[in-house]
């Protein structure tokens, strides 16, 4: 596993790369299960991989986490090397965003202006500029990213038909914690208390997708079983949302593949997660 920390010489491994397939997972780092379950469908889709660990500053809100938002770059060597990765780019922010950088990849509409879009103005503008910048470097063949963070699939899948990027967009599933918790980095900010108060959150989601599962197709009624469900909880909603799976508008009926999106703070961390609503099982 090579570790190569500016553009030049991820540009020089890239040009020695001709007849091989390449798979590319961008991080911010501090890896986790759900991390790795994208290096290893990655692994198992090209003859070569390549992980990305950049804390982007762009997508990050002035008042956001920024600065505390935990790296260990170490830690993620070691979790990465039994995995078979040819190449970890690291960048330094000055490599990723060079004196005099101008542009910005900002996708317009409720896909990316909707929920995280309005609850974190210029976080997608972010997402999809450092994300067209880094398959611009590693020209991947395919490119793969977690279901967790739904709303940024479909902003990234944007940007890629729009622009015409030569890359697949693979989404992996959430993985989760034994008590159904989304792995997250951010989940090392809970204190005890608050990280098995945290559960609450997957158990409103799954009590509202086993309502959906039974029948009930009224969304309004999906979203009140989530905000009942966790009304004597320390856990406080941001949002509750059943929206299409393709164009992010909120549903009244779920006549069609959607997702129920949360976001919610316990204590100073903010969450989020979801669910696949499918209305016809595949
Ligand atoms: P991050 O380092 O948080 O920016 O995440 C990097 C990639 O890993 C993104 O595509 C995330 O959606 C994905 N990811 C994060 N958490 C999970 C998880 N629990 N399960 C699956 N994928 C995840």
């Amino acid at each position: 596993m090579k570790l190569v920390r500016t553009v030049h010489e991820l540009r020089a491994w890239r040009t020695a790369r001709t007849g091989s397939t390449i798979g590319f997972v961008p991080t911010m780092g501090y890896l986790h299960a759900g991390h790795l379950a994208l290096v290893r469908r990655a692994r198992a889709e090209n003859d070569e991989v390549v992980v990305s660990i950049f804390v982007n500053p762009l997508q990050f809100g002035p008042h956001e986490d920024y600065e505390r938002y935990p790296r260990d770059l170490a830690r993620d060597l070691r979790l990465l090397e039994p995995e078979g990765v040819e190449l970890v780019f690291a960048p330094p922010v000055e490599e990723m965003y060079p004196p005099g950088f101008a542009t910005a990849v900002e996708v317009r509409g409720p896909l990316a202006e909707r929920l995280e879009g309005a609850a974190r103005p210029g976080h997608f503008r972010g997402v999809a500029t450092v994300v067209t910048r880094l398959l611009n470097l590693v020209q991947p063949h395919r490119a793969y990213f977690g279901w967790k963070d739904a709303q940024q699939v479909l902003v990234v899948r944007r940007v890629v038909q729009d622009l015409a990027l030569p890359v697949e967009i693979v989404a992996v599933p959430t993985v989760r914690e034994a008590d159904g918790l989304a792995m997250s980095s951010r989940n090392v900010y809970l204190s005890a208390d608050e990280r098995a108060a945290a559960a609450a959150l997957p158990r409103a989601l799954f009590a509202a997708l086993a309502r959906f599962q039974e029948g009930e197709r009224d969304a309004e009624v999906l979203r009140q079983l989530v905000h009942a469900a966790l009304a004597q909880t320390p856990v406080r909603l941001d949002y509750v949302s059943v929206s299409d799976r393709e164009t992010f508008q909120e549903l009244a009926q779920v006549d069609r593949p959607a997702l129920l999106l949360v976001a919610a703070w316990v204590g100073t961390t903010r969450l989020i997660d979801n669910v696949p609503l499918d209305p016809v099982p595949a």
